[in-house]
């Protein structure tokens, strides 16, 4: 469930329907439009998966903390930026 854009899809069906009911000149035309895209966003939103948290590293891997590249656990040290890493089990 997308929170952002089933709010983001009734907020632009609520302004379709804003200027349908209005009959503002020029943003009457566009209001079906609105409200048939902002429908359709927050119909879809429920159906799409929330956006991934922090990225996860590969399995037997691990992020370097200074220049974030993969790492495989058990190296000594980063292949990228040659700096230490910390000890296995740490973190
Ligand atoms: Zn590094």
């Amino acid at each position: 469930m997308r929170s952002q854009l089933f709010a983001a899809g009734l907020l632009t069906f609520a302004t379709g329907l804003v200027f349908y009911v209005l009959e503002v000149p020029l943003v009457y035309f566009w209001s079906i439009p609105f409200a048939i895209v902002g429908g359709m966003m927050a119909v879809a939103a429920p159906f799409m998966s929330e956006s991934h948290g922090p990225v996860e590293p590969p399995e037997g891997y691990r992020f370097c903390p200074y220049c974030s590249t993969i790492v495989p656990i058990g190296q000594k040290n980063c292949g990228h930026c040659g700096g230490a890493q910390p000890l296995e089990g740490a973190g």
